[in-house]
């Protein structure tokens, strides 16, 4: 499942490839994953449209359009966009397919079917529930020290498990979640509320520093839509400090990585690294 780094090259891709161009006709394959409107006023709506803004709120995907609408996004396990020419085959489980000004198909390929699109229009974004209840945007100075300590001072439950809930701390999915714990020096297992001031301020920091460098990470690989058979992220393997990495030794100490569930979710860090 892709991760909010992962989501934002998504966003950029997007923006470089179909940013400017006019949706002339939909083709919906799969209705179910449409939330909010039919197949027909869906269609309705979006023909002749033009593609003004791509951007993101979490993990949303927001197609913005110059009818006031936005097309709202979410990939969850499996979903992805697919940019193809006009004589190109259609990818494997082409469930919505938007046909552009250019001759071109963007096409919402998802295998397990479990991603979700819902237009609306924009003023009502906002107040969608999904979109209202997240946490601020983690990179942006929303995402202050005021704000964490505060949500660290308000929850009993374990740090990695604070982490995890978007609607106090926006863009840790299971793997940066482990990774900025590392970082930070910070057991996860540690209930948040018992933080020290001090080893907040490098738990915040390091919440950043995961997630600006997984961006970064990802703008050297530049996803390309076009690549029809498939991954988004190509064979480039990245290299986590911890993640998945139960047995072995440490980068730092050389301790084996060890590795234990909460809330059902593996989690990874250094016994001796990482203290409570
Ligand atoms: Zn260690």
């Amino acid at each position: 499942m892709p991760e909010l780094p992962e989501v934002e090259h998504i966003v950029r891709a997007l923006r470089r490839s179909v940013r400017g161009r006019r949706i002339l006709a939909a083709e919906i394959k799969l209705p179910r994953l449409l939330v909010g409107s039919s197949p027909a006023s869906f269609k309705r709506k979006l023909r002749g449209a033009r593609i003004d803004g791509v951007n993101r709120r979490g993990k949303y995907i927001l197609i913005e359009l110059d009818n006031q609408q936005v097309l709202v996004v979410h990939l969850r396990m499996t979903g992805k966009f697919l940019c193809i020419g006009a004589d190109q085959p259609l990818p494997p489980y082409p469930h919505v397919v938007f046909y552009l000004d250019d001759d071109r198909r963007l096409v919402f390929c998802d295998m397990r079917q479990f991603g979700r699109m819902r237009l609306l229009p924009a003023k009502k974004l906002s107040a969608l529930p999904q979109i209202e209840t997240l946490a601020p945007e983690p990179l942006t100075d929303d995402f202050s020290l005021a704000y964490f300590l505060e949500t660290l001072s308000k929850s009993r439950r374990s740090l990695k498990q604070l982490l995890l809930d978007q609607t106090r701390i926006l863009g840790l999915g299971n793997i940066y979640a482990s990774e900025a714990l590392f970082l930070a020096r910070i057991s996860p297992l540690k209930p948040a509320d018992s933080l020290s001031k001090r080893r907040a301020l490098r738990l915040h920091e390091a919440i950043r520093e995961i997630l600006q460098e997984a961006i970064d990470a990802g703008s050297t690989l530049r996803i390309d839509l076009t690549d029809g058979n498939g991954s988004y992220f190509g064979t480039t393997e990245r290299f986590w400090r911890v993640y998945e990495r139960a047995g072995e030794p440490c980068v730092n100490c050389g301790t084996r990585i060890r590795r234990v569930v909460q809330g059902g979710r593996s989690t990874y860090f250094c016994p001796r690294c990482q203290r409570r």
